[in-house]
């Protein structure tokens, strides 16, 4: 079926444009190729947003995020806007962005690509059983939001941070823990701490009463503790982890360094509505903007999530990786993922591009 959809494009700062470039480049092939329309609004955020507009996120690009079908972001950030006050930093652009497209849901893939297995720092026998999971953290709840206070009792200090979660919050995380599996080997693993937190039993509750509405995904918790083990032990066990915000947190990181290289990570952040944000997970890398170095790939498999999670594009999403899958099977490498293996060639940030969209 020909869609037509509407993405408003964040270039952003430092390396942004170039990765986002590659990214357009890839997702106007697959319109061509699969009869797709897809209309592109320029949206300025970040140090960019701040030299035009005199902030980071002018309210009506804001709006431009929440009319579209997704958003696709490079990264911003970058020394020229270190020393601004802190309500007007590129980053503050980002936190408003997500805030106000109400994205309560990180999801992160953590998969190795079989030709940069080297990469890892797992063994090899570890590896190569293979690892490709997604982690979905709970992004606006939790320890993080509770109350945080310090007071002076009995001549020392005392630090309480608070630890709230309400069933709605949880229901609504879960569904996109659900959802997620449902799009991939439909086996979900929830992740909390009930052994020990009202918050984690309360977790674990709702999680099995969702349950019941996705029968076609099979449920299995872990405690936490366990699967910070198991992400290094056994990363192969693992399909979609769904978990609340300050475990997500600390595992979605761990989970990215066992794959290797920052330059492949995509991330898509979703609310209640289809309209997610799509950026990959490193930042604006200023060291090697404007050189051709940038690799553009966690860029555009950020594009091949939008294209799974928000316009229900299977096939595509699917072509994507694999056109990623072959350039990479070929030996091109950008310097970031250069190996000194035989028959890998260093190719700059456009060729990169021009060689996964010739692919499909
Ligand atoms: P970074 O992720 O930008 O860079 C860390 C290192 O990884 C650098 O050596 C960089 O060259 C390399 N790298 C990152 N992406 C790469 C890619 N696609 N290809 C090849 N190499 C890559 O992190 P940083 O240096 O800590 O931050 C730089 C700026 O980015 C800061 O201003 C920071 O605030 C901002 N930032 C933005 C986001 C975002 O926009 N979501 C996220 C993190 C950091």
């Amino acid at each position: 079926m020909n869609m037509q959809k509407n993405i408003a494009v964040i270039r952003g700062d430092g390396i942004g444009p170039e990765i986002v470039e590659q990214a357009l480049l890839v997702l106007d092939t697959i319109a061509k190729k699969y009869g797709h329309t897809f209309h592109y609004t320029d949206v300025d955020m970040g140090g960019c947003a701040i030299d035009k507009w005199g902030d980071p996120l002018p309210e009506e690009m804001l709006e431009k995020c929440k009319n579209a079908d997704s958003v696709l972001l490079g990264a911003v950030g970058g020394e020229k806007w270190n020393h601004v006050p802190g309500h007007m930093r590129p980053e503050k652009g980002l936190l408003r962005l997500r805030a106000g497209m109400g994205v309560y849901s990180n999801n992160r893939p953590a998969k190795i690509w079989k030709q940069l297995s080297e990469a890892s720092p797992l063994r090899a026998d570890i590896v190569e059983k293979g690892i490709d999971f997604i982690i979905v953290r709970e992004l606006t709840g939790g320890i993080y939001f509770g109350e945080h206070k310090t007071e002076e009792k009995e001549g020392q200090a005392i630090a309480t941070d608070i630890l709230v979660y309400s069933e709605e919050e949880i229901r609504r995380i879960g569904r996109i823990g659900f959802e997620t599996a449902r799009k991939r080997n439909k086996k979900l693993c929830s992740v909390e701490k009930s052994n020990v937190l009202d918050s984690s039993r309360l977790w674990k509750k709702v999680m099995h009463e969702l349950a019941s509405e996705y029968p076609d995904v099979e449920l299995t918790d872990m405690l936490v503790d366990n699967c910070a083990m198991q992400i290094v032990k056994n990363p192969a066990q693992f399909d979609v982890v769904v978990t609340e915000n300050m475990f997500g947190d600390i595992l979605s990181d761990e989970a990215s360094m066992i794959t290797g290289s920052i330059g492949m990570i995509p991330s898509s952040s979703m609310g209640d509505t289809k309209n997610g944000l799509y950026e990959p997970i490193h930042g604006s890398a200023p060291d090697i903007a404007g050189k051709d170095l940038a690799n553009p790939i966690g860029t555009i498999l950020s594009a091949a999530m939008m294209l799974l999670y928000s316009f229900d594009m299977k096939e595509e999403a699917t072509a994507i990786e694999n056109a990623v899958s072959e350039v990479l099977d070929e030996g091109y490498r950008t310097a970031d993922i250069m190996s000194n293996k035989k028959n890998c060639m260093q190719i700059g940030t456009k060729e990169m591009g021009i060689r996964i969209a010739d692919k499909l």
